[in-house]
C-alpha cells in the first residue's frame, strides 16, 4: 500500500542539504530556464532563489507582475489586526510577548465591550476585513471565547480571520459556524532544530501539531489559508522554499480554500534574543518574487512591520493584502492606546487612508471588502 501522502513526508524530501545543493549548483541557464516556464518546479524555485537569479531580479520582477495582474488585476486588499489579548503561556524567544521575556506588566485581556469598540473604530475607518489576534494562553483566551469573539467580530465586518494557537479540527468547524473564514499560522520555521531551539514552552513547542494546523483548518471548511516564517530565524532562502512547498500542499489537500503566504521579517526583538539569520531588502524582494513565479494563484500579504518606503516599492510586485494602521497592541486603537504591551513595534504608521492613497498613486485599487464572501455558499448558523 502506497504511504499517506502527508505535508511531513513532503518536507522530509527536501531536507535543508538538498535544498541548498540545489540552489548553489543553479546556474545563469537555469535561472534562464525557470524564468521562460509556465508551470514551475520545486528546482526552479531553487534557480529562482540562488545567487545568480539575484543578477535577473529585474525579469524576475517583471514576471511578478504579470502574473499577478493576471490572477489579481490591479487591486490590493486592505486589512486590519485586532489584539484580543496579550497574555500568553508560551516562550517564543523571539516576542515580546512571551512568558518568560520579563514584561509582566500591561497584560490584557478585551471584554466584549472593548472588542466591540475596537471593531467600531475599525469599521468606521473603511475596513471590511480584519484579523483576530490572541497569545496562547488558553486560561485567558479559550476556544470558546476565540468564537464569541469571531461572533462579535462579524457583526461589524464581513470578513474574520484568527491569528491563535494551533487548535483541532472540531475548533475551526466551529469558528467557521460563527462565521470564521481565515486561519493564519505561521509555522515561524520549518527546520525542527531551530524551531525547538526557540520555542521553550507551551502547545507550540508541538512542530507535527503546529504544522498540521492548516491543513486541519481547511478540512474544517476554513476558506482562506495563510502561511509563512518568521524570516530571520533561519536561512531565508531554505524557509523560502520550505513555505512554498507547504501552500502547494495546501493548494492540493485543500483545493477549496485560497491559499496565501506571508513574508513577516524579524526587525526588532527583546533584548535577550539574537537575530540568528537576517534578511536584507534586496534578499527579502528576491524571495518575494520567486515565490510569485512558483505560486502565481496564491495571495501575498503584507504587514505593517516594513518601513513605508519599502511597503510602496513592493505594491507592484506581487502583493495582494496590506494591513495599515495597524496597533499590535489589545485595545491598540481606542480603549487602552499604548497601555497595553505590544507584541512588535511596527515600521509604517501610516493611516489607513494615507496608504490608500499611495496604493491608488501606484496604479493599483484598495479594496476594503472580500468579493469573494457574497459567493461562499457554506451555509452558517449564527450560534451554535
Ligand atoms: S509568538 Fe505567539 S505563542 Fe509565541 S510567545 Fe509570542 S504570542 Fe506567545
Amino acid at each position: 500500500m502506497a504511504a499517506e501522502f502527508t505535508l511531513d513526508r513532503e518536507l522530509a524530501e527536501w531536507p535543508a542539504d538538498r535544498v541548498r545543493a540545489a540552489i548553489a549548483q543553479a546556474g545563469p541557464g537555469d535561472v534562464e530556464r525557470a524564468l521562460s516556464r509556465e508551470d514551475r518546479t520545486p528546482l526552479d524555485l531553487c534557480a529562482l532563489l540562488s545567487p545568480h537569479a539575484r543578477e535577473r531580479l529585474e525579469d524576475l520582477a517583471r514576471e511578478a507582475q504579470r502574473l499577478t495582474r493576471w490572477h489579481f488585476g490591479r487591486t490590493i486588499g486592505m486589512y486590519a489586526p485586532i489584539y484580543i489579548s496579550n497574555i500568553c503561556g508560551a516562550d517564543c524567544t523571539y516576542c515580546g510577548y512571551a512568558v518568560r521575556s520579563g514584561n509582566r506588566e500591561k497584560r490584557r485581556t478585551l471584554s466584549e465591550s472593548e472588542l466591540r469598540s475596537e471593531c467600531e473604530a475599525l469599521a468606521a475607518l473603511g475596513y471590511q476585513s480584519v484579523l483576530l489576534l490572541t497569545g496562547e494562553a488558553p486560561s485567558a483566551v479559550n476556544p470558546e471565547q476565540i468564537a464569541d469573539a469571531v461572533s462579535v467580530a462579524r457583526e461589524y465586518f464581513p470578513s474574520v480571520a484568527v491569528e491563535v494557537y494551533s487548535l483541532d479540527q472540531e475548533h475551526y468547524e466551529k469558528f467557521c459556524r460563527r462565521g470564521l473564514d481565515g486561519v493564519t499560522i505561521y509555522m515561524e520555521t520549518y527546520d525542527q532544530e531551530t524551531y525547538d531551539r526557540v520555542h521553550l514552552l507551551g502547545q507550540k513547542k508541538d512542530y507535527l501539531y503546529r504544522l498540521n494546523a492548516s491543513e486541519r483548518a481547511g478540512k474544517a471548511g476554513v476558506r482562506r489559508l495563510s502561511v509563512g516564517a518568521l524570516l530571520g530565524l533561519f536561512d531565508w532562502r531554505v524557509d523560502g522554499f520550505w513555505t512554498a512547498l507547504h501552500a502547494r500542499y495546501l493548494q492540493r489537500v485543500c483545493w477549496q480554500s485560497s491559499i496565501s503566504i506571508s513574508f513577516p521579517r524579524l526587525r526588532h526583538v527583546p533584548e535577550r534574543f539574537h537575530i540568528p539569520a537576517l534578511v536584507t531588502d534586496k534578499e527579502l524582494v528576491q524571495l518575494i518574487l520567486a515565490t510569485r513565479l512558483t505560486l502565481p494563484e496564491a495571495g501575498f500579504n503584507l504587514s505593517t512591520r516594513e518601513c513605508p518606503e519599502f511597503r510602496d516599492r513592493l505594491i507592484p510586485l506581487g502583493v495582494t493584502m496590506m494591513s495599515a494602521g495597524s496597533s499590535t497592541r489589545p485595545g491598540g486603537y481606542v480603549t487602552y492606546g499604548e497601555e497595553t504591551l505590544e507584541q512588535f513595534e511596527i515600521e509604517d504608521p501610516r493611516s489607513p487612508s494615507e496608504v490608500a492613497k499611495v496604493i491608488r498613486n501606484a496604479g493599483y485599487e484598495p479594496v476594503w471588502k472580500d468579493f469573494d464572501y457574497a459567493f461562499d455558499s457554506v451555509p452558517r448558523a449564527e450560534e451554535d
